[in-house]
């Protein structure tokens, strides 16, 4: 079971402390990806008690929901806010501004096992460039 706050999923036993609602207000406003560092200096102002050692757990309890995802292919921990369904990013390396796509290019289970004799299970995948605004 789980418990949602602004769209953001939670183990359902997680208490929603003040700090904790700071840090899920700003990882839901946030508008494109984000590292924990970011997220904790900006939730402390709203919210000065906060430690990074909370913000750490309350970002790791979002990676497990699936309500943030890590971006493949960054060096520094670099997080997005994510969804469910099957998709991939567009990550913009000018602003850091990211876009959900439901493209997707990887060839179907059946094709890959076909080729490969690979079993897939998952795959990660964002696509890096620049934005509409920044190109
Ligand atoms: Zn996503
Ligand atoms: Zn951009
Ligand atoms: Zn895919």
């Amino acid at each position: 079971v789980e418990r949602e706050y602004r769209g953001l999923r939670l183990p359902d036993r997680t208490r929603l402390t003040s700090q904790r609602r700071a840090l899920l207000d700003t990882i839901a406003d946030w508008p494109g990806s984000f590292t924990v560092v970011d997220i904790f200096e900006r939730a402390r102002k709203r919210s000065p008690a906060l430690g990074v050692a909370t913000t750490y757990r309350t970002v790791d309890l979002l990676r497990q929901s699936g309500s943030v995802r890590h971006l493949a292919g960054e060096e520094r921990s670099t997080y997005v806010r994510c969804g469910p369904d099957h998709h991939h990013h567009l990550v913009c390396l000018a602003c850091g501004s990211v876009e959900d796509t439901e493209e997707c290019p990887l060839p179907s289970t059946a094709e890959i096992k076909r080729r490969y004799g690979f079993s897939l299970e998952s795959h990660e995948l964002e696509i890096y460039g620049k934005c509409r605004s920044c190109a």
